[in-house]
């Protein structure tokens, strides 16, 4: 395990309840269409559905993070994980990790995303000191992605079924050789969902392993009202501890995961501090 991943309560489960994360909910929109997802609530690769807070500018981020250190002493890592993806605003995304690391030169930066926008800032990252990726991947088989994603959007035009998930599968693995060229730690999330993937994880976990990631996070599906997948029931703890088993032959498992929200602070599982929601709110506007 590397130094800064000592202090990363995701990335190390026993400090989970020492050091906390930011997440700075940035970046609004969307490049792709999960069917589980319904855009009225966080971005489900990193986040449990629920309506975030609010959206912060970059310059409000940085207000509200003052807040949050003052408040909270344990933070070692700040992080972006939607309520979109991060690479649907590069710009808000960016603009952010520049202002925190020249603020805060020492803090772990990390950050949530579908992999497919990130490809192009990768370099960047890595001269910003990012530590941390976590790209969500559901399926390594295009049968399989075509059944989990609606529609990707790549070059400014929406490309569905087949031809629009190969896109998203290729710039995943591209990015996460680039990421791992550059030694930036690597969390692949794969969501569990019942009927689509569960025979496939396996496979990802096994894909993922040879790629040199550095740990796994199967997350059960989450049943979020309204979207495509409203219908499917959430995977059983049984079912969850077969596949995690399976894929534990080729990769670290996670197992502490709480699906945070796009704008969670403090320690993983942690009620969130009303004091610091309203802060969230009043720095937004
Ligand atoms: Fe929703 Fe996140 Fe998927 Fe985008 S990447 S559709 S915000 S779950
Ligand atoms: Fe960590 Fe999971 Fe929360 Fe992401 S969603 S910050 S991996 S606990």
């Amino acid at each position: 395990m590397k130094l800064s991943e000592m202090n990363h309560p995701c990335f190390n489960a026993k400090v989970r309840h020492k050091f906390g994360r930011v997440h700075l909910p940035v970046a609004p929109r969307c490049n792709i269409q999960c069917n589980y997802c319904n855009r009225k609530f966080d971005c489900v690769n990193e986040s449990r559905p629920g309506v975030c807070s609010a959206i912060l500018s970059p310059f409000q981020a940085m207000a509200y993070l003052e807040y949050v250190f003052e408040e909270k002493e344990n933070i070692s890592v700040v992080g972006i994980a939607g309520p979109g993806d991060p690479f649907a605003n590069p710009q808000e995304t960016m603009q952010t990790l520049r202002l925190v690391r020249e603020k805060y030169p020492d803090i772990m930066l990390c950050l949530a995303t579908n992999g497919l926008g990130i490809g192009p800032y990768i370099d960047e990252l890595a001269d910003l000191n990012v530590g941390h990726v976590t790209i969500t991947v559901n399926a390594v088989d295009p049968d399989i992605a075509a059944k989990i994603y609606a529609w990707v959007r790549y070059k400014k035009r929406v490309r569905r079924a087949k031809e629009g998930v190969t896109i998203l599968m290729d710039k995943q693995i591209e990015a996460i050789k680039k990421l791992k060229a550059h030694n930036i730690t690597v969390k692949v999330n794969t969501i569990l969902i019942p009927g689509k993937n569960e025979g496939h994880i396996e496979a990802v976990a096994k894909r993922m392993g040879e790629l040199g990631v550095d740990i796994f996070n199967c997350i059960p599906y989450y049943q979020t009202k309204e979207s495509h997948f409203a219908d499917i029931p959430e995977p059983s703890k049984e079912l969850l501890s077969q596949v995690r088993t399976k894929a534990g032959q080729y990769i670290t498992q996670m197992k502490h995961c709480v699906r945070c929200r796009a704008d969670a602070v403090g320690c993983l599982g942690d009620k969130e501090s009303e004091r610091l929601m309203t802060r969230l709110n009043e720095c937004a506007q």
